[in-house]
């Protein structure tokens, strides 16, 4: 079973982030995506980050009952701040039957490099990359590890846009599914 792990602060989940989960289950091998939710780090609490469980909780409803896709709580419960490394060596160990691979887009690969352990982390695992306007995938094509998933139908929206749209009470509706409209119209989330 692969399954690729797509991580993110979901500070809300959007229709961009779900269309690139659904996407590598459309169009790779993978058989199930994990969106994996990172905690907030207490010792940088950012004002406008929302808790840990409505942001987990957005990411369910933003699934649904869609079976390839799973929401992932698994790093509230490790030390913070997480470390990409440590979450895979954890996981690899809880789910010795599942071969996780990493989903990201141009613009975390470029900072790679900065990552703890990064050269483990390409010795062991599969990534598959998608581009991001502005950044060059060619000088990772030779490296076996890396998978370049082409022609990802991208959207340029972000949770920062999403935010300040809130903020400045505007409607958000279309820009995430439906029923994370709904959760944050009524909660009032971001405002
Ligand atoms: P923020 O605006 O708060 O920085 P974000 O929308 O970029 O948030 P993240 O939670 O940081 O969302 O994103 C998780 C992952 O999704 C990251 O790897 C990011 O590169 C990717 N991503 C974010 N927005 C898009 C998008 N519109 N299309 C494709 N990938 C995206």
């Amino acid at each position: 079973m692969k399954t690729g792990l797509f991580f993110g602060s979901f500070n809300p989940v959007h229709i961009g982030h779900m269309i690139i989960a659904n996407h590598m289950i459309q169009y790779t091998d993978m058989d199930e995506v994990w969106m994996v939710v990172s905690p907030q780090n207490p010792l940088k609490n950012k004002a406008s980050l929302a808790n840990n469980n409505d942001r987990y909780y957005l990411v369910q409803l933003a699934i649904g009952d869609n079976h390839a896709l799973r929401a992932s709580n698994i790093e509230f419960s490790l030390p913070v701040p997480s470390y990409t490394i440590d979450t895979l060596t954890y996981l690899k160990e809880k789910y010795p039957s599942k071969s996780f691979c990493l989903i990201m887009g141009g613009d975390n690969l470029a900072t790679i490099e900065k990552w703890k352990n990064y050269h483990i982390l390409l010795e062991h695992y599969d990534i598959y990359v998608y581009n991001r306007p502005g950044y060059d995938l060619e000088k990772y094509e030779d490296n076996p590890r890396i998978h370049i998933v082409d022609n990802v139908p991208l959207l340029d929206i972000s949770a920062t846009f999403i935010r300040q749209a809130l903020k400045e009470g505007k409607s958000i509706q279309y820009l995430v599914p439906e029923k994370v409209y709904e959760y944050l119209t009524e909660y009032n989330i971001y405002r």
